[in-house]
């Protein structure tokens, strides 16, 4: 069977950046599952991804465009201290979890001083050409269940 919209797809991988620094693997783990077509992944994955089956390995790089954007200056804002619970904790470099009109966002801090917090809201991995190396280790039908709620049930995907 293979890849294509609507698919359960079970992978393992490695990613990598330029500098050859592993960012993420599924080594250890039970292997990533994922609705195909759904926009779980990265735009440039899953399109590298379609048509692929079950025992394929790929190895490929992908431009920001397709991954995570470019970064962009404008999203690093200074937050007065008083406004984040625990700011006297944070350095920089720490992950914040913000609400806000678009959904949920992670701020990086990039800078802590006296009074103000400056924050990144541009995803970690923006501005980044990321390298993936996969392989595809089941390819199946999505069952109603899946396809209703959007994503993979059972082993490496969503246990409710
Ligand atoms: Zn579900």
């Amino acid at each position: 069977m293979q890849i294509s919209k609507g698919k359960i797809v079970s992978i393992d991988y490695t990613l990598t950046n330029d500098a050859k620094e592993t960012l993420d693997t599924s080594t250890g783990r039970e292997p990533l599952a994922f609705l195909h077509g759904s926009g779980q992944l990265i735009p440039g994955l899953e399109r590298e991804l379609e048509g692929k089956a079950s025992g394929d390995s790929l190895n490929v790089s992908i431009e920001p465009e397709d991954a995570y954007g470019h970064r962009d200056d404008s999203k690093k804002t200074s937050v007065p201290k008083e406004q984040i619970q625990g700011a006297d904790e944070l350095a920089p470099g720490t992950q914040l979890r913000a609400s806000g009109p678009q959904g949920e966002q992670i701020l990086t801090v990039t800078e802590v001083g006296e009074t103000e917090v400056t924050v990144d809201a541009n995803h970690p991995l923006a501005g980044e050409r990321l390298h993936f190396d996969v392989t595809v280790r089941e390819v199946r039908e999505a069952t109603p269940d899946e396809l209703a709620h959007g994503h993979a049930h059972g082993a490496g995907g969503h246990h409710h």
